[in-house]
């Protein structure tokens, strides 16, 4: 599949269409500037460059590039990032509520939450975590299809007076597909007819060994209802991240994912993101998806207006021309012309797409009728 112009590939590298031309021919690729290269191509050159790639899809390298492999040397720790998955009814909702009540900053501000679509928790011992508040499957497939990646850790919810269901099965699967560690949290521990063993029996036929069945998967027994388990929750989650050793350069120019969207009647489009990468600033120019804007005020989950997140924070955005797609990546650029550029090209491909579906329907609609 084609992606990608010399001219553009140049441009998004800031360096000279000669320089790509020379690069191309050593690879054995004659092409001029508005030659289109392929993603594979693309990627080699892109790394002939000293660039780190990207690849967003199989045959997109459109963002590809991630700036200087020198980043590594300022990577710092940063706050995991957890998704809540399971069973609907084993108690989701009720978990990211208990856990929200957990955050000792919360108090600082006044006890008013926002429901933003993601939310950080901070420990009474200072640690950081991030939760998606976006609980379903839906949200992370969606994501995942969009070649988003924003979990760290996902939290497997199972209820202990009904164990392992159909849910349960799909959300391990994502889990696994997504390389994101599970922890269990088996809640509901309060009722009578709790049966925590019989959880984590029924768990391994899915190849899930918790500790003490003398596997590596930690799990947790918690109540949602009663607020008890909530520590040792965190606990292990602290502990699956300082094992994935999560880290992220705050010095450079942000990165990140698109949570949640919404129009909203007052402040026009506003899109929760989590950031990923770098410190994302008020007054900066980002692209998510194929919408741009600059950032014309940031507010944190507890309704505070901030003018700097960095790595693993939740914020919402102000400013965009329009409402990003949940599970869009964003970035900042340098200037309005880049981010018009680059929105541009990918309005452009969003059309060739939905082009190409259409005559790929028709296909299949002619072979019907054929
Ligand atoms: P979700 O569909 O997974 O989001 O589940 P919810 O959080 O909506 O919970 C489903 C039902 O289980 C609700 O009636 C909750 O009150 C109840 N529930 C959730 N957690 C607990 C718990 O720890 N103990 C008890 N007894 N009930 C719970
Ligand atoms: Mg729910």
């Amino acid at each position: 599949p084609e992606t990608i112009s010399v001219a553009e590939l140049a441009n998004r590298m800031a360096t000279r269409v000669p320089d790509v031309i020379k690069a191309l021919m050593k690879m054995g690729v004659m092409a001029n500037m508005s030659q289109i290269l392929d993603a594979d191509t693309a990627e080699l050159v892109i790394q002939e460059f000293g660039h780190r790639v990207r690849r967003v899809s199989e045959s997109d390298v459109e963002i590809g590039i991630e700036g200087d492999l020198d980043e590594d040397l300022d990577r710092l720790p940063r706050a995991p990032v957890v998704t809540i998955m399971g069973h609907v009814d084993h108690g989701k909702t009720s978990l990211l509520d208990a856990l929200r009540s957990t955050d000792v900053a919360a108090g600082e501000a006044g006890g008013i939450t926002q429901h933003i679509g993601a939310y950080q928790v901070e420990t009474p011992a200072g640690s950081r975590i991030t939760f998606i508040d976006t609980p379903g499957h839906e949200a992370f497939t969606a994501m995942r299809a969009r070649g988003a990646s924003v979990t760290d850790v996902v939290i497997l919810v199972v209820a202990a007076d009904d164990g392992v269901m159909p849910q349960t099965i799909e959300a391990i699967r994502h889990a696994k597909a997504a390389n994101a560690p599970i922890i269990v949290a088996i809640n509901k521990m309060d009722k009578p007819g709790a049966n925590p063993n019989r959880v984590r029996q029924e768990l391994l036929q899915y190849e899930i060994v918790v500790e003490e069945l003398g596997g590596e998967t930690q799990d947790v027994e918690v109540s949602a209802i009663k607020r008890t388990g909530l520590d040792k929750l965190e606990e292990a989650i602290l502990l699956q991240a300082e094992i994935l050793d999560l880290r992220a350069n705050p010095e450079r120019a942000a990165e990140g994912t698109v949570v949640e969207s919404r129009l909203d009647r007052g402040r026009g489009p506003v899109a929760t993101v989590l950031v990923q990468k770098g410190t994302l600033a008020q007054g900066d120019i980002i692209v998510a998806g194929a919408e741009w804007g600059r950032v014309r005020a940031m507010l944190d989950d507890k309704n505070r207006p901030i003018k700097t997140a960095g790595p693993s924070s939740p914020v919402e955005v102000l400013g965009l021309s329009s409402v990003p797609g949940a599970g869009e990546p964003f970035v900042v650029v340098e200037n309005e012309n880049r981010a018009r550029e680059i929105s541009e090209f990918r309005q452009r491909r969003i059309k060739e797409k939905q082009a190409a579906g259409i005559t790929a329907a028709r296909g299949t609609l002619d072979q019907m009728l054929a």
